[in-house]
Protein backbone atom coordinates (compact mmCIF):
# COMPACT_ATOMS: atom_id res chain seq x y z
CA UNK A 1 0.00 0.00 0.00
CA UNK A 2 1.43 3.19 -0.83
CA UNK A 3 3.04 5.28 2.62
CA UNK A 4 0.30 7.75 2.56
CA UNK A 5 -2.89 5.47 2.69
CA UNK A 6 -0.54 3.24 5.14
CA UNK A 7 -0.69 6.15 7.18
CA UNK A 8 -4.49 6.68 7.09
CA UNK A 9 -4.81 2.78 7.54
CA UNK A 10 -2.59 3.30 10.81
CA UNK A 11 -4.95 6.03 11.97
CA UNK A 12 -7.92 3.52 11.53
CA UNK A 13 -6.64 1.21 13.78
CA UNK A 14 -5.74 3.39 16.23
CA UNK A 15 -8.92 5.06 16.30
CA UNK A 16 -11.14 2.06 16.12
CA UNK A 17 -9.78 -0.50 18.23
CA UNK A 18 -10.82 -4.36 18.32
CA UNK A 19 -12.78 -3.63 15.08
CA UNK A 20 -11.64 -6.16 13.09
CA UNK A 21 -14.37 -6.41 9.88
CA UNK A 22 -14.08 -2.83 9.83
CA UNK A 23 -10.14 -2.63 9.44
CA UNK A 24 -10.66 -5.77 7.08
CA UNK A 25 -13.57 -3.10 4.67
CA UNK A 26 -10.79 -0.63 5.18
CA UNK A 27 -7.89 -2.29 4.33
CA UNK A 28 -9.54 -3.71 1.29
CA UNK A 29 -10.39 0.02 -0.05
CA UNK A 30 -7.27 1.38 0.74
CA UNK A 31 -4.99 -1.15 -0.95
CA UNK A 32 -6.78 -0.62 -4.53
CA UNK A 33 -6.79 3.73 -4.35
CA UNK A 34 -3.04 4.17 -4.77
CA UNK A 35 -3.09 4.64 -8.66
CA UNK A 36 -6.21 7.05 -7.59
CA UNK A 37 -4.29 9.21 -5.07
CA UNK A 38 -1.07 9.26 -7.75
CA UNK A 39 -3.19 10.27 -10.42
CA UNK A 40 -5.55 13.19 -9.26
CA UNK A 41 -4.32 16.26 -7.29
CA UNK A 42 -7.11 16.59 -5.24
CA UNK A 43 -6.87 13.41 -3.18
CA UNK A 44 -2.89 13.63 -3.16
CA UNK A 45 -3.07 14.66 0.65
CA UNK A 46 -5.71 12.04 1.70
CA UNK A 47 -7.20 14.48 3.73
CA UNK A 48 -10.64 13.38 2.65
CA UNK A 49 -9.70 9.68 2.81
CA UNK A 50 -9.04 10.27 6.22
CA UNK A 51 -12.71 12.14 6.76
CA UNK A 52 -14.49 8.82 4.35
CA UNK A 53 -13.09 6.60 7.40
CA UNK A 54 -14.89 8.36 9.76
CA UNK A 55 -18.12 8.09 9.87
CA UNK A 56 -20.51 11.15 10.24
CA UNK A 57 -22.74 10.00 13.44
CA UNK A 58 -22.77 6.57 15.05
CA UNK A 59 -25.72 5.91 17.84
CA UNK A 60 -26.15 3.23 20.11
CA UNK A 61 -28.73 2.34 22.58
CA UNK A 62 -30.67 0.18 24.70
CA UNK A 63 -33.46 -1.77 23.57
CA UNK A 64 -35.20 -3.53 26.33
CA UNK A 65 -38.68 -5.66 25.77
CA UNK A 66 -40.80 -8.49 27.17
CA UNK A 67 -40.47 -11.70 26.04
CA UNK A 68 -43.67 -14.40 26.12
CA UNK A 69 -42.68 -15.86 29.62
CA UNK A 70 -42.91 -12.05 30.68
CA UNK A 71 -39.42 -11.71 31.35
CA UNK A 72 -37.85 -8.36 30.85
CA UNK A 73 -35.50 -8.79 28.08
CA UNK A 74 -32.31 -6.31 26.96
CA UNK A 75 -30.39 -5.83 23.92
CA UNK A 76 -28.41 -3.13 22.17
CA UNK A 77 -29.11 -1.19 19.12
CA UNK A 78 -26.84 0.48 16.62
CA UNK A 79 -27.44 2.91 13.69
CA UNK A 80 -24.01 4.09 11.75
CA UNK A 81 -24.90 7.18 9.65
CA UNK A 82 -21.18 6.85 7.90
CA UNK A 83 -21.42 9.05 4.89
CA UNK A 84 -24.13 11.73 3.54
CA UNK A 85 -22.42 13.28 0.55
CA UNK A 86 -24.60 11.71 -1.94
CA UNK A 87 -27.43 11.88 -0.36
CA UNK A 88 -29.74 10.45 2.50
CA UNK A 89 -28.07 7.54 4.47
CA UNK A 90 -29.19 4.04 2.70
CA UNK A 91 -28.59 0.74 4.48
CA UNK A 92 -29.86 -2.22 6.00
CA UNK A 93 -30.65 -3.61 9.21
CA UNK A 94 -29.17 -6.82 11.01
CA UNK A 95 -30.49 -8.48 13.77
CA UNK A 96 -27.60 -11.31 14.56
CA UNK A 97 -26.32 -11.92 17.87
CA UNK A 98 -22.90 -10.99 16.43
CA UNK A 99 -23.87 -7.63 15.65
CA UNK A 100 -21.60 -5.43 17.58
CA UNK A 101 -20.55 -1.85 16.74
CA UNK A 102 -17.08 -3.46 14.24
CA UNK A 103 -19.47 -5.30 11.99
CA UNK A 104 -22.18 -2.21 11.45
CA UNK A 105 -18.85 0.27 10.65
CA UNK A 106 -18.06 -2.21 8.13
CA UNK A 107 -20.83 -3.15 6.26
CA UNK A 108 -21.60 1.05 6.47
CA UNK A 109 -18.23 1.69 4.98
CA UNK A 110 -18.82 -0.80 2.25
CA UNK A 111 -22.64 0.75 1.77
CA UNK A 112 -20.57 4.15 0.88
CA UNK A 113 -18.65 2.87 -2.14
CA UNK A 114 -21.62 0.41 -3.20
CA UNK A 115 -24.37 2.83 -2.81
CA UNK A 116 -21.92 5.09 -4.98
CA UNK A 117 -21.61 2.54 -7.83
CA UNK A 118 -24.90 2.73 -8.09
CA UNK A 119 -25.43 6.55 -9.27
CA UNK A 120 -27.85 6.97 -7.15
CA UNK A 121 -28.84 9.85 -4.96
CA UNK A 122 -28.31 7.45 -1.86
CA UNK A 123 -25.33 8.03 1.16
CA UNK A 124 -24.33 4.97 3.02
CA UNK A 125 -25.11 3.81 6.36
CA UNK A 126 -26.21 0.69 8.56
CA UNK A 127 -27.81 -0.44 11.52
CA UNK A 128 -28.58 -3.36 13.99
CA UNK A 129 -28.74 -4.94 17.08
CA UNK A 130 -27.35 -8.08 18.44
CA UNK A 131 -30.96 -9.67 18.99
CA UNK A 132 -31.26 -13.25 17.48
CA UNK A 133 -35.13 -13.55 15.16
CA UNK A 134 -34.24 -17.33 15.64
CA UNK A 135 -36.85 -19.57 17.43
CA UNK A 136 -38.81 -16.06 18.74
CA UNK A 137 -42.69 -16.00 18.03
CA UNK A 138 -43.96 -13.44 15.93
CA UNK A 139 -44.96 -11.43 19.38
CA UNK A 140 -41.65 -11.36 20.43
CA UNK A 141 -40.24 -9.94 17.80
CA UNK A 142 -43.20 -7.13 16.75
CA UNK A 143 -41.84 -6.23 20.29
CA UNK A 144 -38.47 -5.96 20.05
CA UNK A 145 -38.75 -4.18 16.55
CA UNK A 146 -41.22 -1.48 18.18
CA UNK A 147 -38.43 -1.13 20.76
CA UNK A 148 -36.15 -0.59 18.39
CA UNK A 149 -37.90 1.72 16.64
CA UNK A 150 -38.98 4.00 20.02
CA UNK A 151 -35.38 5.18 19.72
CA UNK A 152 -34.39 4.56 16.26
CA UNK A 153 -37.57 7.12 14.47
CA UNK A 154 -35.82 10.44 16.06
CA UNK A 155 -32.82 9.71 13.72
CA UNK A 156 -34.23 8.17 9.99
CA UNK A 157 -36.81 9.96 7.68
CA UNK A 158 -37.04 10.08 4.06
CA UNK A 159 -34.25 13.11 3.97
CA UNK A 160 -32.19 11.71 7.10
CA UNK A 161 -31.67 8.20 6.87
CA UNK A 162 -33.48 4.95 5.28
CA UNK A 163 -33.03 2.09 6.65
CA UNK A 164 -33.78 -1.57 5.10
CA UNK A 165 -33.47 -5.12 5.70
CA UNK A 166 -30.48 -7.37 5.90
CA UNK A 167 -29.35 -10.86 7.89
CA UNK A 168 -32.61 -11.63 9.90
CA UNK A 169 -34.92 -8.71 8.93
CA UNK A 170 -37.03 -9.15 6.31
CA UNK A 171 -40.75 -7.88 5.48
CA UNK A 172 -41.96 -9.13 8.49
CA UNK A 173 -39.83 -7.19 10.96
CA UNK A 174 -39.73 -4.39 8.51
CA UNK A 175 -43.67 -4.05 8.57
CA UNK A 176 -43.51 -3.98 12.53
CA UNK A 177 -41.09 -1.19 12.41
CA UNK A 178 -42.74 0.51 9.71
CA UNK A 179 -46.04 0.20 12.15
CA UNK A 180 -44.42 1.36 15.11
CA UNK A 181 -42.16 4.54 13.26
CA UNK A 182 -45.88 5.71 11.88
CA UNK A 183 -47.61 5.71 15.14
CA UNK A 184 -45.09 7.44 17.06
CA UNK A 185 -44.36 10.12 14.56
CA UNK A 186 -48.23 10.00 13.26
CA UNK A 187 -46.59 10.67 9.29
CA UNK A 188 -47.27 7.98 6.85
CA UNK A 189 -44.04 8.67 5.59
CA UNK A 190 -43.29 5.78 3.08
CA UNK A 191 -39.99 7.32 2.18
CA UNK A 192 -38.38 6.56 5.73
CA UNK A 193 -37.89 2.80 5.40
CA UNK A 194 -37.43 0.10 2.22
CA UNK A 195 -38.36 -3.08 2.18
CA UNK A 196 -41.76 -2.69 2.22
CA UNK A 197 -45.10 -4.66 1.94
CA UNK A 198 -46.53 -4.68 -1.75
CA UNK A 199 -50.09 -2.87 -0.48
CA UNK A 200 -48.28 -0.11 1.65
CA UNK A 201 -45.56 1.22 -0.13
CA UNK A 202 -43.21 -1.15 -1.46
CA UNK A 203 -41.66 -1.72 -4.72
CA UNK A 204 -42.11 -4.82 -6.88
CA UNK A 205 -38.96 -6.69 -7.10
CA UNK A 206 -37.20 -5.56 -4.20
CA UNK A 207 -37.57 -8.35 -2.38
CA UNK A 208 -36.16 -10.31 -5.32
CA UNK A 209 -33.66 -7.68 -6.65
CA UNK A 210 -29.87 -8.50 -4.38
CA UNK A 211 -30.32 -12.04 -5.88
CA UNK A 212 -31.72 -11.21 -9.12
CA UNK A 213 -29.26 -8.50 -8.98
CA UNK A 214 -25.90 -10.77 -8.61
CA UNK A 215 -27.08 -12.98 -10.86
CA UNK A 216 -27.72 -9.84 -13.42
CA UNK A 217 -24.03 -8.95 -13.11
CA UNK A 218 -22.88 -12.69 -13.38
CA UNK A 219 -24.35 -12.89 -16.61
CA UNK A 220 -22.10 -9.43 -17.34
CA UNK A 221 -19.40 -11.54 -16.91
CA UNK A 222 -20.25 -14.20 -18.94
CA UNK A 223 -21.15 -12.17 -21.93
CA UNK A 224 -17.60 -10.75 -22.16
CA UNK A 225 -16.69 -14.03 -23.22
CA UNK A 226 -19.57 -15.00 -25.02
CA UNK A 227 -20.92 -17.11 -22.50
CA UNK A 228 -24.54 -17.74 -20.71
CA UNK A 229 -25.29 -19.63 -17.74
CA UNK A 230 -26.64 -22.61 -20.00
CA UNK A 231 -25.22 -25.77 -18.67
CA UNK A 232 -22.94 -24.18 -16.00
CA UNK A 233 -23.34 -25.82 -12.26
CA UNK A 234 -23.72 -23.39 -9.71
CA UNK A 235 -22.89 -23.52 -5.38
CA UNK A 236 -24.74 -20.78 -3.81
CA UNK A 237 -24.28 -20.54 -0.05
CA UNK A 238 -26.78 -19.30 2.25
CA UNK A 239 -30.77 -19.51 2.17
CA UNK A 240 -31.81 -16.26 2.95
CA UNK A 241 -33.35 -13.81 1.13
CA UNK A 242 -30.03 -13.55 -1.26
CA UNK A 243 -29.53 -16.87 -1.73
CA UNK A 244 -33.13 -17.54 -2.60
CA UNK A 245 -33.42 -15.36 -5.37
CA UNK A 246 -30.31 -15.95 -6.82
CA UNK A 247 -31.29 -19.79 -6.52
CA UNK A 248 -34.32 -18.53 -8.83
CA UNK A 249 -33.11 -16.29 -11.27
CA UNK A 250 -29.95 -18.61 -11.54
CA UNK A 251 -32.44 -21.26 -13.08
CA UNK A 252 -34.63 -19.05 -15.32
CA UNK A 253 -31.16 -18.67 -16.82
CA UNK A 254 -30.52 -21.67 -17.62
CA UNK A 255 -27.91 -22.53 -14.98
CA UNK A 256 -28.59 -25.53 -12.56
CA UNK A 257 -27.66 -24.83 -8.64
CA UNK A 258 -26.45 -27.81 -7.09
CA UNK A 259 -25.98 -26.82 -3.51
CA UNK A 260 -27.01 -24.47 -0.93
CA UNK A 261 -26.45 -23.77 3.09
CA UNK A 262 -27.28 -22.20 6.39
CA UNK A 263 -25.42 -22.39 9.19
CA UNK A 264 -25.61 -26.07 10.09
CA UNK A 265 -24.55 -27.49 6.98
CA UNK A 266 -25.57 -27.54 3.35
CA UNK A 267 -27.45 -29.46 0.80
CA UNK A 268 -26.32 -31.06 -2.56
CA UNK A 269 -29.24 -31.53 -4.58
CA UNK A 270 -27.70 -32.80 -8.26
CA UNK A 271 -30.61 -32.35 -10.18
CA UNK A 272 -30.88 -28.59 -9.40
CA UNK A 273 -32.48 -27.48 -5.83
CA UNK A 274 -35.83 -26.72 -5.77
CA UNK A 275 -36.46 -23.18 -5.04
CA UNK A 276 -40.65 -22.98 -4.09
CA UNK A 277 -39.49 -26.12 -1.58
CA UNK A 278 -36.23 -23.97 -0.60
CA UNK A 279 -39.09 -20.65 -0.54
CA UNK A 280 -41.26 -23.04 1.85
CA UNK A 281 -38.75 -24.58 4.33
CA UNK A 282 -37.08 -20.92 4.86
CA UNK A 283 -39.64 -18.57 4.16
CA UNK A 284 -42.87 -19.65 5.35
CA UNK A 285 -41.95 -22.49 7.39
CA UNK A 286 -38.83 -20.58 8.69
CA UNK A 287 -36.88 -24.20 9.07
CA UNK A 288 -33.50 -25.47 8.77
CA UNK A 289 -31.70 -26.05 5.41
CA UNK A 290 -32.16 -30.26 6.75
CA UNK A 291 -35.63 -29.72 6.44
CA UNK A 292 -35.27 -29.60 2.74
CA UNK A 293 -33.36 -32.58 2.48
CA UNK A 294 -36.04 -34.51 4.30
CA UNK A 295 -39.07 -33.01 2.26
CA UNK A 296 -36.83 -33.70 -0.80
CA UNK A 297 -36.91 -37.64 0.15
CA UNK A 298 -33.71 -39.48 -1.36
CA UNK A 299 -33.11 -36.73 -4.44
CA UNK A 300 -30.99 -34.29 -1.75
CA UNK A 301 -28.39 -34.93 0.88
CA UNK A 302 -28.07 -33.54 3.67
CA UNK A 303 -24.36 -32.79 5.28
CA UNK A 304 -23.58 -31.32 8.46
CA UNK A 305 -21.19 -28.23 9.28
CA UNK A 306 -19.03 -26.41 7.22
CA UNK A 307 -19.33 -24.80 4.25
CA UNK A 308 -20.91 -26.29 0.58
CA UNK A 309 -17.31 -25.06 -1.16
CA UNK A 310 -16.39 -28.76 -1.83
CA UNK A 311 -19.15 -29.35 -4.16
CA UNK A 312 -17.52 -28.97 -7.69
CA UNK A 313 -18.93 -26.02 -9.51
CA UNK A 314 -18.25 -23.43 -12.34
CA UNK A 315 -19.58 -20.58 -10.19
CA UNK A 316 -19.42 -20.04 -6.85
CA UNK A 317 -22.23 -17.04 -5.11
CA UNK A 318 -21.17 -16.53 -1.47
CA UNK A 319 -24.88 -15.38 -0.06
CA UNK A 320 -24.48 -15.86 3.39
CA UNK A 321 -22.23 -13.59 5.32
CA UNK A 322 -18.42 -11.90 6.02
CA UNK A 323 -15.77 -14.38 5.75
CA UNK A 324 -17.59 -17.25 5.16
CA UNK A 325 -14.93 -18.63 2.07
CA UNK A 326 -11.52 -18.93 3.30
CA UNK A 327 -8.00 -19.69 1.34
CA UNK A 328 -8.63 -23.44 2.23
CA UNK A 329 -12.50 -23.17 0.20
CA UNK A 330 -10.69 -20.88 -2.22
CA UNK A 331 -7.94 -23.53 -3.27
CA UNK A 332 -10.51 -26.23 -3.33
CA UNK A 333 -13.10 -24.23 -5.65
CA UNK A 334 -9.98 -23.73 -7.77
CA UNK A 335 -8.58 -27.01 -7.95
CA UNK A 336 -12.26 -28.76 -8.62
CA UNK A 337 -12.84 -25.89 -12.02
CA UNK A 338 -14.76 -22.98 -10.75
CA UNK A 339 -14.21 -20.26 -13.02
CA UNK A 340 -15.99 -17.10 -11.54
CA UNK A 341 -16.71 -15.88 -8.10
CA UNK A 342 -19.23 -13.28 -7.63
CA UNK A 343 -20.29 -11.93 -3.64
CA UNK A 344 -23.99 -11.82 -3.34
CA UNK A 345 -22.86 -11.09 0.83
CA UNK A 346 -21.14 -8.32 2.02
CA UNK A 347 -17.47 -9.52 2.35
CA UNK A 348 -17.94 -13.35 2.05
CA UNK A 349 -14.36 -13.78 1.00
CA UNK A 350 -11.88 -13.55 2.85
CA UNK A 351 -8.80 -11.20 1.71
CA UNK A 352 -6.67 -14.73 1.21
CA UNK A 353 -9.05 -16.38 -0.74
CA UNK A 354 -9.30 -13.03 -2.74
CA UNK A 355 -5.42 -14.02 -3.27
CA UNK A 356 -6.32 -17.21 -4.58
CA UNK A 357 -8.51 -16.61 -7.12
CA UNK A 358 -6.63 -13.27 -8.36
CA UNK A 359 -3.73 -15.61 -8.95
CA UNK A 360 -5.53 -18.46 -10.56
CA UNK A 361 -7.26 -16.43 -13.01
CA UNK A 362 -10.83 -16.52 -11.34
CA UNK A 363 -12.82 -13.72 -11.96
CA UNK A 364 -14.17 -12.27 -8.84
CA UNK A 365 -16.96 -9.73 -8.38
CA UNK A 366 -16.82 -7.85 -4.99
CA UNK A 367 -20.05 -7.36 -3.23
CA UNK A 368 -19.89 -3.99 -3.23
CA UNK A 369 -20.15 -4.13 -7.35
CA UNK A 370 -22.50 -7.50 -7.64
CA UNK A 371 -24.85 -7.36 -4.68
CA UNK A 372 -25.73 -3.44 -5.36
CA UNK A 373 -29.12 -4.42 -6.54
CA UNK A 374 -30.85 -4.69 -3.28
CA UNK A 375 -30.20 -0.85 -2.33
CA UNK A 376 -30.58 -0.04 -6.19
CA UNK A 377 -33.54 -1.34 -5.91
CA UNK A 378 -34.24 0.43 -2.27
CA UNK A 379 -33.56 3.36 -4.68
CA UNK A 380 -36.35 2.62 -6.84
CA UNK A 381 -38.74 2.11 -3.76
CA UNK A 382 -37.86 6.06 -2.60
CA UNK A 383 -38.52 7.01 -6.42
CA UNK A 384 -42.21 5.46 -6.15
CA UNK A 385 -42.78 6.69 -3.10
CA UNK A 386 -41.88 10.25 -3.61
CA UNK A 387 -44.12 10.08 -7.13
CA UNK A 388 -46.67 8.12 -5.16
CA UNK A 389 -46.85 6.00 -8.11
CA UNK A 390 -45.87 1.74 -8.33
CA UNK A 391 -44.20 0.79 -11.42
CA UNK A 392 -45.00 -3.15 -12.60
CA UNK A 393 -42.86 -6.08 -11.87
CA UNK A 394 -41.69 -6.55 -15.62
CA UNK A 395 -40.49 -2.42 -15.55
CA UNK A 396 -38.82 -2.29 -11.98
CA UNK A 397 -37.00 -6.13 -12.92
CA UNK A 398 -35.61 -3.79 -16.49
CA UNK A 399 -34.46 -1.49 -14.72
CA UNK A 400 -32.66 -3.46 -12.18
CA UNK A 401 -30.80 -5.45 -15.26
CA UNK A 402 -30.06 -1.87 -16.50
CA UNK A 403 -28.62 -0.35 -13.09
CA UNK A 404 -26.67 -4.09 -12.93
CA UNK A 405 -25.07 -3.69 -16.44
CA UNK A 406 -24.44 -0.18 -16.37
CA UNK A 407 -22.10 -1.31 -12.61
CA UNK A 408 -20.48 -3.91 -14.57
CA UNK A 409 -19.58 -1.78 -17.41
CA UNK A 410 -18.40 1.13 -14.78
CA UNK A 411 -16.21 -1.27 -12.52
CA UNK A 412 -14.42 -2.49 -16.61
CA UNK A 413 -14.09 1.22 -17.71
CA UNK A 414 -12.44 2.36 -14.56
CA UNK A 415 -10.13 -0.94 -13.88
CA UNK A 416 -8.95 -0.60 -17.58
CA UNK A 417 -8.44 3.64 -16.87
CA UNK A 418 -6.30 2.95 -13.96
CA UNK A 419 -4.31 -0.09 -15.76
CA UNK A 420 -6.19 -3.25 -14.39
CA UNK A 421 -7.85 -4.78 -16.90
CA UNK A 422 -10.70 -7.35 -15.93
CA UNK A 423 -10.08 -6.04 -12.20
CA UNK A 424 -13.31 -5.93 -11.20
CA UNK A 425 -12.18 -5.37 -7.43
CA UNK A 426 -10.21 -2.65 -8.40
CA UNK A 427 -12.63 -0.57 -10.64
CA UNK A 428 -15.28 -1.08 -8.03
CA UNK A 429 -13.34 0.17 -5.47
CA UNK A 430 -12.01 3.39 -7.63
CA UNK A 431 -15.02 3.75 -9.41
CA UNK A 432 -17.14 4.15 -5.84
CA UNK A 433 -14.62 6.26 -3.97
CA UNK A 434 -14.54 9.04 -6.84
CA UNK A 435 -17.87 9.85 -7.00
CA UNK A 436 -18.17 10.07 -2.96
CA UNK A 437 -15.34 11.82 -2.68
CA UNK A 438 -15.63 14.64 -5.25
CA UNK A 439 -18.91 15.42 -3.78
CA UNK A 440 -17.22 15.79 -0.31
CA UNK A 441 -15.10 17.96 -1.95
CA UNK A 442 -17.03 19.84 -3.38
CA UNK A 443 -19.25 20.33 -0.74
CA UNK A 444 -16.02 21.78 1.76
CA UNK A 445 -14.82 20.47 4.93
CA UNK A 446 -18.61 19.20 6.97
P1 LIG B 1 -30.99 -13.65 5.62
O1 LIG B 1 -31.09 -13.47 7.08
O2 LIG B 1 -32.22 -13.68 4.80
O3 LIG B 1 -30.18 -14.97 5.31
C1 LIG B 1 -28.89 -15.16 5.79
C2 LIG B 1 -28.42 -16.55 5.41
O4 LIG B 1 -27.04 -16.66 5.76
C3 LIG B 1 -29.14 -17.65 6.17
O5 LIG B 1 -29.20 -18.80 5.40
C4 LIG B 1 -28.22 -17.85 7.39
O6 LIG B 1 -28.31 -19.14 7.97
C5 LIG B 1 -26.87 -17.65 6.76
N1 LIG B 1 -25.94 -17.14 7.81
C6 LIG B 1 -26.05 -15.98 8.52
N2 LIG B 1 -25.04 -15.86 9.39
C7 LIG B 1 -24.30 -16.96 9.22
C8 LIG B 1 -23.12 -17.42 9.85
N3 LIG B 1 -22.50 -16.71 10.81
N4 LIG B 1 -22.60 -18.59 9.40
C9 LIG B 1 -23.22 -19.30 8.42
N5 LIG B 1 -24.34 -18.92 7.80
C10 LIG B 1 -24.87 -17.77 8.21
O7 LIG B 1 -29.99 -12.48 5.12
P2 LIG B 1 -29.81 -11.91 3.65
O8 LIG B 1 -29.99 -12.98 2.65
O9 LIG B 1 -30.60 -10.67 3.55
O10 LIG B 1 -28.27 -11.45 3.69
C11 LIG B 1 -27.21 -12.32 3.34
C12 LIG B 1 -25.97 -11.52 3.02
O11 LIG B 1 -26.23 -10.64 1.93
C13 LIG B 1 -25.45 -10.63 4.14
O12 LIG B 1 -24.03 -10.54 4.05
C14 LIG B 1 -26.04 -9.27 3.81
O13 LIG B 1 -25.31 -8.21 4.37
C15 LIG B 1 -25.92 -9.30 2.29
N6 LIG B 1 -26.78 -8.37 1.58
C16 LIG B 1 -28.15 -8.42 1.73
C17 LIG B 1 -28.95 -7.57 1.04
C18 LIG B 1 -30.44 -7.66 1.09
O14 LIG B 1 -31.09 -6.96 0.29
N7 LIG B 1 -31.04 -8.48 1.92
C19 LIG B 1 -28.38 -6.52 0.17
C20 LIG B 1 -26.94 -6.63 -0.02
C21 LIG B 1 -26.20 -7.51 0.70
P3 LIG B 1 -29.00 -19.32 9.41
O15 LIG B 1 -30.46 -19.11 9.14
O16 LIG B 1 -28.64 -20.70 9.81
O17 LIG B 1 -28.40 -18.26 10.29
Amino acid sequence: MDDKLQDVYDEVLGRNPGEVEFHQAVYENLTSLGPVVAKHAQYADTAVIRRLCEPERQIIFRVPWVDDTGAEQMNRGFRVEFNSALGPYKGGLRFHPSVYLGIVKFLGFEQIFKNSLTGMPIGGGKGGSDFDPKGRSDGEVMRFCQSFMTELYRHIGEYTDVPAGDIGVGGREIGYMFGQYKRITNRYESGALTGKGLTWGGSQVRTEATGYGVVFFINEILATTHESFEGKRVVVSGSGNVAIYAVEKIHQLGGTVVACSDSSGYIVDEKGVDVELLKDVKEVRRGRIEDYANARGGQARFVAGGPAWQVPCDIAVPCATQNELDEADALGLVENGCRIVAEGANMPCTPDAVKVFAQSGVVFAPGKAANAGGVATSALEMQQNASRDSWTFEDTEQRLAGIMRRIHDRCLSTADEYGAPGDYVVGANIAGFTRVADAMLAQGLV
